[in-house]
C-alpha cells in the first residue's frame, strides 16, 4: 500500500557530469519500505508553488530493508523545473514523498536467465535489485545480463560497484555501451553503440529468459520490438520508460539565463 511521509535532503554528492545523487531522509523517523525496483513520487516545492516527479530509489549499500532513506541519482535537464530546483538546492530542503509504486520488481520465480537493461539514470532501480540477486548469484541459481547504455564512460554509473559485481560473480556478464565514447575497450567490458545493438548476440529464449526495461523511452520501444520478432511478450519483457512531467508551466520552459546555467554548473562542480 502507497504512503506518503515528508522528506529532508540530508546529503548530495556528485557522480558524473549531469548527475547528483541525493539522500532524502524520513521526518518522522520511521523507516522506507519498497521492493527494490519500485519507485516513488516526490512533491517538491520551489518558487512557482508544488509540483511532482517520479524517482526510482536506487539504495544500494545497506540494502531496501530497514532504513530511513531513500537515495536518488538525477540527472540533470536543461530547462526542467525538477532539475532547476534539485541543482540549486541545498541540503535541508524539504519533500514529500509518496510510494512506492511500480511493476519493474524481480519475479517471484527468477528465470534461468535475468537480462537488466538500462541507460543513464535507469540503472537506479537496477541497482538495489542487483543487491537483492547477490545471493542467487553467489549460488549460480540464474545467470544475470546488464546492458547498460551512458553516453561516455563519465557516465558509467556506479562503476565501482557494478565492476566489483562483474568481479565476483561468474554468472554475471556486463556489457558497457557507448554512444559517443571515441575507444571503447573491449577487455573491459566496453562496446561502441547501443544496448539494443546488443541483445541478439545473446540469442535470448522466450522459453527461458527475462527482460527488465528501463530508462530512456525510445531505447524500450526499439528493445521491446526486437524481443516481440524473437517470440517474447509483454510478460516476459517488464518496462519502465523514463518519461517526463507533460505539462509545461511557465517555470518549466522558461530559458536559462547564461549567469543561471553558470550558477547551477558551480553547484554541480561543489558536489565533485
Ligand atoms: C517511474 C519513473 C521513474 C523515474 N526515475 C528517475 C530517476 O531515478 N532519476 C532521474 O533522473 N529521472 C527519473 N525519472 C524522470 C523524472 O521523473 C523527471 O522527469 C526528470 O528528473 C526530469 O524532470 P525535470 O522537472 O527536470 O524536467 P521536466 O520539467 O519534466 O522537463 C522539461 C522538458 O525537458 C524534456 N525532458 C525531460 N527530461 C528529458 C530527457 N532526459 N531528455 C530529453 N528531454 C527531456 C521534457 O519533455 C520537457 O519538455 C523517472 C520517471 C518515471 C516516470
Amino acid at each position: 500500500m502507497s504512503k506518503k511521509f515528508a522528506v529532508t535532503l540530508r546529503k548530495i554528492h556528485r557522480l558524473s557530469q549531469t548527475t547528483l545523487w541525493f539522500r532524502f531522509e524520513r521526518n518522522d523517523g520511521g523507516l522506507v519500505s519498497f521492493e527494490p525496483g519500485q519507485f516513488f513520487r516526490f512533491v517538491f516545492t520551489d518558487g512557482a508553488g508544488d509540483f511532482e516527479r517520479a524517482y526510482s530509489p536506487c539504495n544500494f549499500a545497506e540494502g531496501v530493508a530497514n532504513i530511513p532513506y531513500l537515495d536518488l541519482v538525477i540527472s540533470y535537464v536543461d530547462g526542467g523545473r525538477a532539475s532547476q530546483h534539485l541543482f540549486n538546492c541545498d541540503e535541508g530542503v524539504r519533500a514529500t514523498a509518496g510510494g512506492p509504486f511500480g511493476r519493474l520488481v524481480l519475479p517471484r520465480k527468477l528465470p534461468a536467465r535475468l537480462f537488466l537493461v538500462a541507460t543513464s539514470v535507469g540503472i537506479a532501480p537496477f541497482m538495489p535489485i542487483l543487491k537483492a540477486l547477490a545471493p542467487s548469484l553467489e549460488k549460480q541459481e540464474l545467470e544475470v545480463v546488464l546492458l547498460f547504455g551512458a553516453r561516455t564512460r563519465d557516465d558509467f554509473l556506479f562503476h565501482e560497484e557494478i565492476s566489483a559485481i562483474d568481479d565476483k560473480f561468474d554468472s554475471f556478464t556486463l556489457k558497457m555501451c557507448y554512444s559517443r565514447e571515441a575507444q571503447a575497450d573491449s577487455k573491459a567490458n566496453e562496446i561502441n553503440g547501443y544496448v539494443t545493438g546488443q541483445i541478439a548476440g545473446f540469442s535470448p529464449d522466450p522459453e527461458s529468459d527475462k527482460f527488465m526495461l528501463c530508462g530512456n523511452p525510445r531505447m524500450i520501444d526499439d528493445c521491446f520490438g526486437l524481443l516481440k520478432e524473437l517470440g517474447f511478450t509483454a510478460k516476459q519483457v517488464v518496462r519502465e520508460k523514463y518519461v517526463y512531467a507533460k505539462k509545461i508551466s511557465p517555470q518549466k520552459s522558461k530559458v536559462l539565463t547564461a549567469d543561471q546555467k553558470r550558477l547551477i554548473a558551480e553547484k554541480v562542480n561543489k558536489y565533485r
